[in-house]
């Protein structure tokens, strides 16, 4: 029996502010506004709102619209603003990005400015539990491309006050993110971060729709990009154009298991495990804490529980998470990078660098890569890393092979630095590696079609048992 998973410190990027109300706190502002609840009791209203597999998109529908109902004033946002950091603060996020349409909370006297100088207040009156948060606006697919106009101009006025990023949310089956590109340019021309829920509700054909026509820096959800994968012996061996292109582009993929779960796809049959392996640049958040039960912490046990994610793996999609944040300026995103890399304490025992096959054989013991010289260290990377490094930078490349580095024996030498050009941590060698460090040499083909994938042979040698991981 394993030891229960502590997570460390965790970065959410999907959290729908209205799906993460507390069931008392409902309640109480139904009761303050004068309006009827299913009941009165806090465990059922709980109940009620959690949704299941067998409840229709509809139906699911009314526990938002409850919620929204009693979210029209100023002082009811403002606490669940507070509440939800407080929340996700409790559960270990040091750092969430809230999210929601602030046009749904004009139907009393707020306007939309007002409403989110409401949820900003909220979120700066937990500041006392050190967990920042910031705000992105959502569109809703079902609603005329003009409304998401009006919340893209919205979320633009307030680009440098605590929103951070504008979504496209809502009902997505008939509803194509195209509809909204004039939406998404307003918000790119403002400087936001761009997210789309694609894939989630839908084909991957809506994921191909929103990447074209959107152009997000992320993706809700995505899972239906495994559609778009040939799979074989448990393993992605084959990328259609769509799964290529958000993998090529590095799209992290705003993935919630338990949201998904309620949708009809069982945990274990997701393919989140699949997707990471080949690549895909995988972030967890859980969508709807209220309504579909569970905290950013749960998720992260459920992949580990039905995925076999290892705790080097689950850091690994923390920092991505933070390194994936909309609207931090550098020092902040190093320093919120920071605190998960101390926090989770775990770093890759095995580590890879990739070489042409001749320049490999030619070198001497200890060897040192072409352009040591001028750069002073050898590149590594985790595993995680692998598939980015060689699209960026061996596109084209035949003959590379991958050596797999015991990092505890240069454990001294090993510096974690940001790369050049991605705001992505790489480990790199300070010094010359010697070929003793080097415990296999993995052939690193890209596949028939040009897209690098993981080689078997690399994730075993990487994932030996017995490798461990090393504390920071
Ligand atoms: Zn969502």
């Amino acid at each position: 029996m394993t030891a229960p998973l502590r997570p460390g410190p965790l970065v959410v990027l999907h959290d729908h502010l209205d799906g993460g109300v507390r069931p008392t706190t409902v309640l109480e502002l139904a009761g303050a506004a004068g309006l009827a609840t299913p009941t009165d009791d806090p465990d059922g209203l709980a109940a009620w709102m959690t949704l299941s597999p067998d409840i229709d998109l509809s139906t699911a529908w009314e526990r938002f619209a409850l919620v929204i109902s009693v979210l029209q004033t100023g002082r009811a946002l403002r606490r669940v603003a507070r509440e939800a950091v407080e929340d996700l603060a409790a559960d270990g996020v040091v750092h969430a990005e809230l999210r929601f349409a602030p046009l749904e909370h004009t139907r009393g006297d707020l306007d939309a400015d007002r409403v989110l100088e409401a949820v900003l207040a909220g979120v700066a009156d937990a500041a006392d539990t050190g967990t920042t948060a910031s705000i992105v606006v959502c569109g809703l697919r079902e609603q005329d491309p003009a409304r998401s106009l009006e919340a893209a101009r919205l979320a633009a006025r307030w680009a440098d006050r605590g929103v951070v990023g504008f979504d496209l949310a809502g009902l997505e089956p008939e509803h194509p993110a195209h509809e909204h590109a004039a939406a998404f340019d307003v918000a790119r021309e403002a400087g936001l971060g761009l997210t789309v829920h694609a894939g989630e509700m839908d084909g991957v054909h809506q994921v191909a729709d929103a990447v074209d026509s959107c152009r997000p820096h992320r993706l809700g959800h995505a899972w239906r990009l495994i559609d778009d994968c040939r799979v074989a012996d448990g393993r992605i061996v084959e990328l259609g154009p769509t799964a290529r292109i958000v993998r090529e582009q590095g799209l992290p993929l705003e993935t919630c298991v338990t949201s998904n779960a309620c949708l009809g796809l069982d945990v274990a049959d997701h393919p989140v495990r699949l997707l990471a392996d080949a690549g895909f640049r995988i972030t967890l958040s859980p969508d709807d804490r209220t309504i579909t039960t569970t905290t950013p912490a749960r998720e992260f046990e459920l992949v580990a529980r039905h995925h076999g994610m290892d705790r080097v793996e689950l850091a690994a999609m923390a920092e991505r998470a933070a390194v994936a944040a909309f609207g931090l300026s550098d020092e902040a995103r190093a320093e919120l990078v920071r605190r998960v890399h101390e926090g989770w304490a775990a770093r890759p025992a095995r580590l890879v660098h990739l070489v042409g096959r001749d320049e490999w054989a030619a070198a001497g013991d200890p060897y040192l890569p072409a352009g040591f010289a001028d750069e002073g260290f050898v590149h590594l990377s985790a595993l995680h890393q692998v598939l980015g490094v060689a699209t960026a930078f061996f596109a084209g490349r035949r003959d590379l092979v991958a050596l797999v580095v015991d990092a505890h024996l240069l454990h001294d030498a090993i510096v974690w630095e940001p790369g050049s050009g991605t705001a992505e941590w790489f480990p790199h060698l300070y010094g010359a590696l010697p070929r003793h460090a080097v415990l296999a040499e993995v052939p690193f083909p890209p596949g028939p079609d040009g897209a690098f994938l993981l080689p078997p042979g690399l994730v075993r040698a990487v994932r030996r048992r017995g490798a461990g991981d090393l504390p920071v």
